[in-house]
C-alpha cells in the first residue's frame, strides 16, 4: 500500500503539528499518546515513512526496536508500573487508526486499560509525566 505523507504522524514528524515529545534520535521519535489508555501511554515511531511494520526496512526495524525497548524501560521506571504492554497494529482491519507505523507502550494492567483511541486529554496534562519519562531514558 502507498504511504500517505499527510497522515497526522507524518505531520508531527515534519514539525507541522505539535506533540508532547519524550525522546528523539536520528531514527525515531517518541511522544505521549493524546488519547492515553493509561497514564504514561507513550508512542514510538520510526522516522522512515512506513505504514506498517511489514513495510519497514530491516535496518529501520532494528533501530526502532532498540528505541521501543529503551522507552519501555523509561516508561516503566517513570510510572512505577510493575509491567508494560507493547502493542502495534498493522492495517485498519487490525485496528490501526493512524497510517504511520508506531508502537504503543502502555504501563500497568492492560486488562484495566482504557478503550483504544477514544478519550482525548489536554496535551498540557501530559507534560509532567513526559518530562519524568524523558528523565528516565538511559
Ligand atoms: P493506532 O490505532 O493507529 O494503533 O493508534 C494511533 C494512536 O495515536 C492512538 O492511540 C491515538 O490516541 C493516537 N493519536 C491519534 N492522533 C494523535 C495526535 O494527533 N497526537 C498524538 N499524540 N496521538 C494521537
Amino acid at each position: 500500500m502507498s504511504y500517505d505523507p499527510n497522515n497526522i504522524f507524518a505531520k508531527i514528524l515534519r514539525g507541522e503539528m505539535p506533540c508532547v515529545k519524550v525522546y528523539e534520535d536520528e531514527h525515531c521519535l517518541s511522544f505521549m499518546d493524546i488519547m492515553p489508555q493509561a497514564e504514561g501511554h507513550t508512542l514510538v515511531l520510526p522516522k522512515e515513512p512506513a505504514e506498517t511494520l511489514l513495510d519497514l526496512s530491516d535496518a529501520a526495524a532494528a533501530e526502532t526496536i532498540k528505541v521501543v525497548k529503551k522507552m519501555a524501560k523509561a516508561v516503566k521506571q517513570a510510572t512505577g508500573a510493575a509491567g508494560v504492554t507493547i502493542v502495534q497494529f498493522n492495517g485498519a482491519e487490525a485496528g490501526q487508526t493512524v497510517p504511520h507505523l508506531h508502537f504503543h507502550i502502555i504501563p500497568g494492567s492492560f486488562a484495566k486499560a482504557k478503550v483504544h483511541a477514544k478519550e482525548m486529554v489536554d496535551p498540557a496534562s501530559l507534560q509532567e509525566l513526559a518530562d519524568k519519562i524523558a528523565a528516565a531514558v538511559e
